[in-house]
């Protein structure tokens, strides 16, 4: 058994066959990836930072019918609305407090308008917690800026809604 043992140390048993499996993994395809120049693909249903969406002509989806507030379970929401001259509806405030939010996606399957979505934005780290209180102007901006992959994504999981 001893002498089993000092042959091994002798011969670097355990360095050979660690550099052989270094050596081994050194030529196979990478699985990791150099984030943050490099990022792996998102689901369709990936639910990340949210958005206020506009329609093409500029005006906004939502209707101001709360029921993404009310359905929210972590009563993250907060809307104030009023009607316009012309009858329709609209928001004069609305408010998501990210820090309680759960990402659990109701807002966006609650919302008959699909106004607000859960975009592919997931790099929205703050170093306070104000920076987490978004305000309608904050959404509305996010829709703007994401408003193509949003509509790509609403596209490919539509036959499955
Ligand atoms: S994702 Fe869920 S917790 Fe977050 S705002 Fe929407 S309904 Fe509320
Ligand atoms: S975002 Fe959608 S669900 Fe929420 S108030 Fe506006 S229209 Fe209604």
């Amino acid at each position: 058994m001893q002498v089993d043992q000092l042959a091994r140390t002798v011969l670097w048993e355990e360095l050979v066959r660690g550099f052989s499996l270094t050596l081994r993994y050194l030529f196979r395809r990478k699985v990791t990836l150099n984030y943050p120049y490099e990022k792996g693909p998102l689901s369709p249903r990936f639910r990340g930072e949210h958005a206020l969406r506009r329609y093409p002509n500029g005006e906004e989806r939502c209707i101001a019918c709360k029921l993404c507030e009310a359905i929210c379970p972590a009563q993250a929401i907060t809307i104030e609305s009023e009607p316009r001259p012309d009858g329709s509806r609209r928001t004069t405030r609305y408010d998501i407090d990210m820090t309680k939010c759960i990402y659990c996606g109701f807002c966006e399957e609650a919302c008959p308008v699909d106004a607000i979505v859960e975009g592919p934005n997931f790099e929205f780290a703050a170093e306070t917690r104000e920076e987490l209180f978004y305000t309608k102007e904050k959404l509305l901006e996010n829709g703007e800026r994401w408003e193509r992959e949003i509509a790509m994504r609403l596209e490919a999981d539509a036959p499955y809604r």
